[in-house]
């Protein structure tokens, strides 16, 4: 058992207040690998931005719940080095689908986690959510739950249509369950490929596709239901045209990828949306710089050569959200 603090890491807790108060939103970005964790704590070093650092299923499977973890212990020293002395870094579980894996997070040393019930029975996401709120605030460590339901594909979660949460339920869920924060569906939904071309419609200036509008009454609701609650938004990447354009001049072959606008996350992070979950993205600042290396250069063989652009990259990414889209800089 170890506890998260003695890692010098953070909970949820001060930085969600201050963040629903100050009417901008902390950036929780996935990692699976070195060069995307030294992006992200690069990014939140050079612009004293609180971070969430996010893993999921995926992540676990891929490098190791264990080796993660420890990555996310070294990733508080670097961010030291960088020169930020009170790095405000939280190691969070995306997406827990069962009691057994938040336990196991939690024992070795994870902030926050979330438990998503959200494809549960009402009553049983309510159980299963309390339960872990009960063992987790025993450690100080910080619980998201869900209510509603996202559509799209990312790392093993997956729904075909997407339900917007029910304003009248989220009283009584946050009750009942004790969770520090809520993920709801507003119409963001997981991958790179959030709405198909049908649900859109033609920017004919650009000649882009533009997704239905973010369910923007619905977060009202919810807000007037639980004033200053942290509410979260999963499904959170805009889709950069330039890096999907990059992407396929180099070979790639992204047909129709549609995000969610950031004019449209901009106006949610001055909200009571105090998290915003952003991971499709980075993915595909990492693949952009990495095909137009093997591109350009064919004869390149040292990884350092192509992973080191896609840092940049990615850490290029990581500042724009900040600055840009979520405002959290200057604010650890
Ligand atoms: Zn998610």
């Amino acid at each position: 058992m170890i506890n998260y603090k003695d890692l010098g890491l953070v909970n949820t807790r001060e930085m969600f207040k201050k963040a629903v108060d100050g009417g901008y939103a902390i950036p929780a970005f996935n990692f699976n690998n070195m060069e995307q964790l030294q992006a992200i704590i690069m990014a939140a070093a050079e612009t004293k931005s609180p971070v969430i650092l996010q893993v999921s299923k995926g992540a676990r499977q891929y490098a190791n719940q264990t080796l993660l973890r420890y990555m996310a212990e070294g990733a508080v020293e670097y961010a030291k080095e960088l020169g930020w002395e009170n790095p405000q870094i939280v190691l969070h579980l995306d997406h827990g689908d069962s009691f057994e894996t938040c336990k196991s997070c939690i024992d070795m040393g994870f902030s926050s986690v979330m438990i998503d019930g959200s494809h549960l029975p009402y009553e049983e996401n309510v159980a299963l959510t309390k339960r872990v709120v009960e063992y987790a605030h025993q450690f100080d460590v910080t619980v998201e739950g869900e209510l509603g339901v996202l559509a799209g594909v990312e790392d093993e979660v997956s729904a075909a249509e997407s339900h917007y949460t029910k304003p009248e339920e989220v009283v009584d869920f946050v009750t009942k369950t004790g969770c520090d924060s809520l993920a709801i569906s507003i119409g963001t939904s997981h991958g790179a490929f959030k709405f198909t071309p049908e649900q859109c419609t033609l920017d004919p200036e650009t000649g882009r596709l533009l997704p239905p509008p973010l369910a923007f009454d619905v977060l009202a609701a919810i807000e007037q239901q639980l004033p200053g609650f942290p509410i979260v938004l999963h499904g959170s990447s805009s889709v950069p045209q330039d890096e999907v354009d990059t992407i396929n001049k180099y070979g790639g072959a992204l047909k129709a990828a549609v995000g969610i606008p950031e004019e449209q996350l901009r106006k949610a992070s001055k909200s009571a949306v105090c998290k915003i979950n952003i991971d499709s993205d980075s993915r595909l600042a990492m693949t952009a710089a990495v095909r137009e290396v093997f591109a350009n250069k064919p004869a390149e063989f040292d990884p350092r050569k192509y992973l080191g652009p896609a840092r940049d990259n990615m850490k290029k990414l990581y500042i724009h959200k900040i600055k840009e889209v979520l405002g959290s800089d200057n604010k650890a």
